[in-house]
């Protein structure tokens, strides 16, 4: 029931933003289709991005763990071995299974699917080039964009997906390259690059920036290096391709100083290019209606999600802000709570951002560097996790817990986290941030012992007092 039937809302794009609004607009009664070109919906996130990364993060730690780990807990095997094929089916079941399990949950909240591109018409109308069948056009009332991103490419460096890879090349290679070159030092580089890493790839991050993860605490961030140094990883930061020969077997790069200076070569079986990503809206006829976008190419929105153009909305990677899958999430039920007359709300200073390396790095709230910008007199308090029972108790004790509270009130304003599981540890962070918590609100609260949280409360402990285990 597609087609001329007029819905309350047309979603194109079935990324976590758009999924997740049209599953949402739905659950609030509105007559909801969404449109997805790829075939499978999930987007980026569950195809090609945050869930296929996991699942290979997760079998190369595995590995990595039983090659040189086990043997220390007085587990020991003849040998240990890769078989990448098999590595890769497992990754690809994860996938198909979850962006199966989002087909279930349209069906069940009746959400109509629509495989095929969407092109506007005009600011009411969709016309859809179907993936199979005939072009339709989808009317809708109210219109969201979750068209999301895509892989953002280097001036003189083409990507083959074979020799020089995105991100989804990155997640396919079928063979373990002896040497790989990340591009770019974000978090999907370094992501990407651990996996390999831990399979047997010689690793070399090339940053042009002086730093990895510009987003992250200058301390915790220069901990992380050295423990991603420490496993393997190079870095040659404030470095930049100028030149890239794919004639040989390999790939021949050529370096230069950002700053300028002599240049030097580098050799790879296999280059990744992770500098970023872009917004997505090719072939969307957005200039047709009248879209307003930015230099960078994100479409433009007000607090509502509304753009220039009555009736249609934007959320998640097309739009500025942290491009990142929960971040779309909230905007998609934000804008459709908007839509059906409800108040939605996304506080963009309190988004959780992950590495999910090992040690994985998780923060929310304000940077070191940011609160002192503001001028705001704060506290730090740290605790390491070698002084935590749990993490002495399974031999996985690298990282800390830093909190930044301000003095005077004692608000927490940001926790930063290195620790193998810091993606689970940051949201009693991010809980105590939308509560505007003290960091005494957090050290007073019981937690259970021998637990990683524990360093989180001694952390705490130690902004406005001293912590009780070091
Ligand atoms: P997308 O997920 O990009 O979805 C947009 C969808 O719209 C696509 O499926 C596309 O096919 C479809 N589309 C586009 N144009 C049209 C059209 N005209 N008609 C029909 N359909 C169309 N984020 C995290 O939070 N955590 C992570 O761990 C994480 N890991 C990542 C790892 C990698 C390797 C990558 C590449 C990304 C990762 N991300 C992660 C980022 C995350 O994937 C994105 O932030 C998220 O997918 C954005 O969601 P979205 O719905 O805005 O867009």
């Amino acid at each position: 029931a597609s087609g001329s039937e007029e819905n309350d809302v047309v979603v194109i794009g079935g990324g976590p933003g758009g999924y997740v609004a049209a599953i949402k607009a739905a659950q609030l009664g509105l007559k909801t289709t969404c449109i997805e070109k790829r075939g499978t919906l999930g987007g980026t996130c569950l195809n090609v991005g945050c869930i296929p990364s996991k699942a290979l993060l997760h079998s190369s730690h595995m590995y990595h763990e039983a090659k040189h780990s086990f043997p220390s807990h007085g587990v020991k095997f003849a040998s240990v071995e890769v078989d990448l094929p098999a590595m890769m089916a497992q990754k690809d079941k994860a996938v198909s299974n979850l962006t199966r399990g989002i087909e279930g949950l349209f069906k069940k909240n009746k959400v109509n699917y629509v495989k095929g591109y969407g092109k506007f018409v005009s600011p009411s109308e969709v016309s859809v080039d179907a993936l199979e069948g005939e072009t339709t056009v989808v009317k809708g009332k109210n219109i969201i964009i979750a068209t999301g991103s895509d892989v953002k490419s280097l001036p003189g460096v083409t990507i083959d997906e074979k020799k020089i890879v995105s991100s989804t090349g990155a997640l396919a290679l079928s063979e373990i390259p002896k040497k790989l070159v990340v591009i770019g030092a974000g978090y999907i580089g370094l992501e990407m690059g651990s996996v390999w890493g831990r399979l047997g790839s010689e690793v070399t991050v090339v940053e042009f920036a002086p730093d990895i993860v510009p987003t992250m605490d200058s301390e915790v961030r220069k901990q992380f290096q050295r423990a991603l140094e420490k496993r393997g990883m190079k870095f040659k930061l404030k470095t930049k391709v100028v030149g890239v020969d794919t004639s040989g077997a390999g790939v021949k790069l050529t370096l230069e100083p950002a700053a300028g200076g002599d240049q030097t070569t580098l050799e790879a079986d296999v280059v990744l290019v992770s500098a970023g990503r872009i917004p997505f809206t090719a072939g969307l006829g957005l200039d047709k209606i009248g879209v307003e976008t930015d230099k960078a190419g994100r479409i433009l929105v007000n607090e509502r999600f509304a753009t220039n153009v009555q009736g249609v909305y934007a959320i998640g990677d097309v739009i500025p802000g942290p491009m990142l899958a929960h971040k779309a999430e909230e905007d998609g039920v934000a804008c459709v709570e908007f839509i059906a007359g409800k108040h939605g709300h996304v506080d963009y200073d309190k988004v959780p951002g992950v590495v999910y390396t090992h040690p994985e790095v998780a923060y929310v709230g304000k940077t070191e560097e940011q609160v002192k910008a503001l001028g705001v007199d704060y506290r730090v308090g740290k605790f390491p996790f070698l002084a935590n029972s749990r993490a002495k108790a399974i031999d996985d004790a690298e990282g800390l817990v830093k909190i930044l509270a301000e003095k005077e009130t004692d608000k927490i304003l940001g926790v930063h986290i290195m620790a193998p599981n810091a993606g689970e540890l940051i949201h009693e962070a991010a809980i105590a941030l939308q509560y505007d918590a003290s960091s005494e609100d957090i050290a007073r609260v019981c937690h259970a012992h021998p637990t990683m949280s524990e360093a989180v409360k001694e952390a705490a402990m130690a902004t406005y007092d001293k912590p009780i285990h070091i």
